[in-house]
């Protein structure tokens, strides 16, 4: 009996699977014709497999949703046996057979790890940021997973908020840019039908997210509607005009109403104003969350969510347990049902599930597509391009790969040095002494010793650690080792700054130095006089300005994936030279926070660049406002010069456009690559508006002694922004236009024109 069963029913799916060619409105008009009202909530629900490597068992709850037709997607599973197993019971043991959604945090690479967000962007590399999530696409769906929950567009200003890692740092155009890059390179060209190396996008977390007062994660975000649309949104918005298939609301509130739940937010500007197509998600719980905010009880929240526009609940089961009572009391209607069903159901055609709902469980995918030398190697270059040289005195970098080095600190042998987000990853990655040693082979001599702890406080070096075991020692008798290596070595190598879970989800820190600790045996290194380079790991901007005046060189090497300790090697001993540059201000000190390079200028500025406080204008007693490292900043180990910046016109019509031209010379002895950048300031306008704002920017390569002339063109949507009714518009005037290596005033080039 169970056998005739379960062959009727599997008749029935193969009917459903094979009405894919029918287009996707008359599929999903069919399908849903077929459904109850419980099976079309049961779309709205997203649960987690449990923990991501566990199998999944034939009895246990899941199992149960999903042959009710309970459940539509789920999350935290990799795997192709496991979703593979998965996938069957829901085509062959759920009444009509839906095909789950299959959802992974998949942020910066898979098993192949790239360099954290932060970092990413710090390369300025469109063409390489999107290949990393191209190849994180094919590693993905080779292991079953169809859609991942990246790009995180959040602008972030607050570098105590520990999801500055995930993000693409200060700027809304960088952003935007980057943003664009990662939805193409998840979601190839065709956002309508996915291939099977494909990802579907999840663009997160909408919205303002990293607004959170005093950078304290979850907290609470209010803003105007002006900065909101001229800064915060625009990354949001262009990786919806690129296509993106989902977006996840945020933790925070918006308005005073959290983000899940408000209508103004999910229906109003990202589908009427922005034309989005796909389905909103809810992060982790958070409608359950919403009764937190003090905004009524499950049901309340889960109707203001569905309402909002809000498709599909991540965790708190808020859908299942009450829409059904709602719809009977009135609260919401059939067609909200069915609207957000019907969102979800086009999602999981677009991703060809109903076609074959294994496409994306080919075993032999696996060995083949993941963690290839290809992808390590793409990873290792990248890498290398997102390291920032902010210091170096007397060329001491390049290290030469002979003599004797001493490399210390706790990052130096540790593994954890990946990045906030690799927890789906499974191989070993090498850890810096490792790939040391490969890189100095026969060559040099190298000391290891570990120095010291994290913190010095075992907790707090605990808190930082995501419940992870970091074996601790006697920081003393730590310190007494390195001291003795570093007297025998030629040159000195710390390893120092951040564990990769000081950064991240809830990692907020208050205090943003080099951790006590490890200061300190910094301090005692220098005093043995040798050359010492600082390699800073963070996943966030760190105040250096100790560092800066006593530290002779300090590559600032973020969190740089699977491959980052050879592509320190690679940057250290000068086989590559450093070309990253900042996307995040560097303070001077943890309470110059929020800082920001395109800010407003306030009715009583202080000239950038000014050292000496200036009572009642706008600068603190006890530090300039400038930043320490500049947005836009790094070093080389060749020198480029700029020439005069060169405008085809002083005049421009509001329809028209205009070209700014610089010269650029490498006047060192190596090849390198420069990232040549373009701002504008609006001079006077109906709203203030900032000091200057990035927009473009070009990475080229220009050989030892070669010039070469950048061309950007302006246009009218660079000089436009969001009025004070949020009309989009080109006021005609004066506009200051910028160009250099970085958003410093004195290394600026500058001319103005005007728009008539
Ligand atoms: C995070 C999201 C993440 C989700 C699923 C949440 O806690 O805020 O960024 O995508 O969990 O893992």
């Amino acid at each position: 009996m169970k056998k005739v069963i379960l062959v009727t029913l599997t008749m029935i799916c193969a009917l459903c699977s094979s009405a894919q060619v029918k287009p996707m409105t008359e599929f999903v008009d069919d399908l849903m014709a077929r459904m109850t009202v419980q099976e079309k909530i049961g779309q709205l629900n997203l649960l987690p497999a449990g923990t991501i490597q566990t199998g999944v068992s034939e009895n246990s709850p899941m199992m149960e949703a999903i042959a009710k037709g309970q459940l539509g997607g789920v999350l935290n599973l990799k795997g192709v046996k496991d979703i593979r197993e998965l996938q069957e019971a829901a085509v062959n043991k759920s009444r009509l057979g839906i095909p789950l959604i299959i959802g992974l945090d998949v942020i910066h690479g898979y098993e192949t790890v790239f360099p954290i967000p932060l970092a990413l962007s710090c390369s300025w590399d469109i063409p390489a940021i999107e290949q990393s999530a191209r190849i994180a696409a094919k590693e993905a769906t080779a292991d079953g997973i169809c859609w991942t929950y990246s790009p995180m567009v959040d602008i972030a200003l607050d570098a105590r908020w520990g999801r500055i890692a995930e993000g693409n740092g200060e700027d809304p155009y960088l952003g935007s840019q980057i943003a664009k890059a990662m939805v193409r390179g998840y979601q190839g060209t065709d956002n309508q039908h996915f291939a099977t190396d494909e990802l579907m996008a999840c663009v997160k977390h909408y919205a303002l997210y990293g607004g959170a007062e005093a950078g304290r994660d979850y907290n609470t975000v209010d803003m105007s509607r002006i900065r909101m649309f001229n800064q915060y949104l625009l990354p949001y918005k262009a990786a919806v005009e690129a296509g993106a298939g989902s977006l996840m609301t945020s933790f925070n509130v918006v308005d005073y109403i959290p983000a899940t739940a408000n209508k103004w937010l999910v229906d109003e500007v990202l589908r009427k104003q922005w034309k989005f197509d796909g389905f909103v998600v809810t992060d982790y719980g958070a409608i359950a969350e919403m009764v937190s905010h003090g905004v009524g009880d499950l049901q309340a929240c889960a109707v203001q969510a569905l309402l909002a526009g809000t498709d599909m609940d991540m965790c708190a089961e808020a859908y299942t347990k009450t829409l059904e009572q709602s719809l009977k009391e009135g609260k919401v209607s059939m067609a909200d049902i069915d609207r957000a069903c019907r969102r979800m159901l086009e999602a999981k055609y677009k991703l060809g599930l109903f076609e074959d709902p294994y496409r994306y469980c080919d075993p032999s995918r696996r060995d083949r597509e993941i963690y290839t030398l290809e992808h390590r190697q793409a990873a290792r270059n990248l890498a290398a391009e997102t390291f920032v040289l902010l210091k170096n005195e007397d060329q001491v970098l390049p290290l030469k790969k002979q003599g004797k080095v001493a490399l210390i600190g706790p990052l130096a042998d540790c593994k954890y040095n990946v990045g906030t987000w690799s927890v789906t990853a499974t191989y070993q990655s090498g850890t810096l002494r490792e790939a040391m040693q490969r890189a100095l082979q026969g060559r040099a001599e190298l000391f290891y010793a570990q120095g010291s702890n994290f913190c010095r406080d075992a907790d707090i070096q605990a808190n930082g650690a995501f419940y992870r075991d970091v074996p601790r020692g006697d920081d003393e008798q730590m310190k007494q080792e390195a001291l003795a290596i570093a007297r025998q070595a030629d040159v000195i190598v710390c390893a120092m700054g951040e564990e990769q879970e000081m950064t991240g989800e809830c990692a907020s820190r208050s205090n943003l130095e080099m951790p006590d600790v490890q200061r300190e045996l910094l301090g005692e290194l220098l005093q043995l006089g040798k050359p010492l380079v600082l390699l800073n790991y963070a996943g966030r901007p760190t105040v250096l300005t100790w560092e800066s005046e006593h530290v002779p060189a300090i590559l600032n090497v973020w969190f740089g994936g699977s491959e980052g300790s050879d592509a320190i090697c690679d940057v250290l001993f000068g086989d590559k030279v450093p070309s990253g540059r900042l996307t995040v201000s560097m303070p001077r000190t943890t309470g110059q926070e929020p800082l920001y390079y395109n800010h407003l200028p306030t009715g009583r500025p202080v000239t950038e660049g000014t050292k000496k406080f200036e009572k009642f204008k706008s600068n603190y007693l006890d530090v300039s406002n400038d930043p320490l490292y500049p947005f836009g900043y790094g070093l080389s180990y060749t020198a480029f010069e700029y020439g005069e910046l060169v405008l085809s016109s002083s005049e421009m019509a509001s329809d028209g456009s205009i070209t700014a031209t610089i010269k650029v010379t490498n006047s060192g002895e190596r090849d390198a690559d420069e990232v040549v950048q373009l701002y504008i300031h609006d001079v006077a306008a109906s709203i203030s508006r900032p000091v200057k704002e990035l927009k473009g920017f070009e990475r080229i390569r220009l050989k030892a002694g070669e010039s070469r002339e950048v061309t950007f063109s302006i246009t009218p949507d660079m000089l436009s922004f969001y009025n004070y009714n949020l009309e989009y518009v080109l006021e005609p005037g004066e506009f200051e236009v910028m160009a250099g290596p970085d958003s410093s005033l004195g290394r600026l080039r500058k001319a103005s024109f005007v728009v008539r």
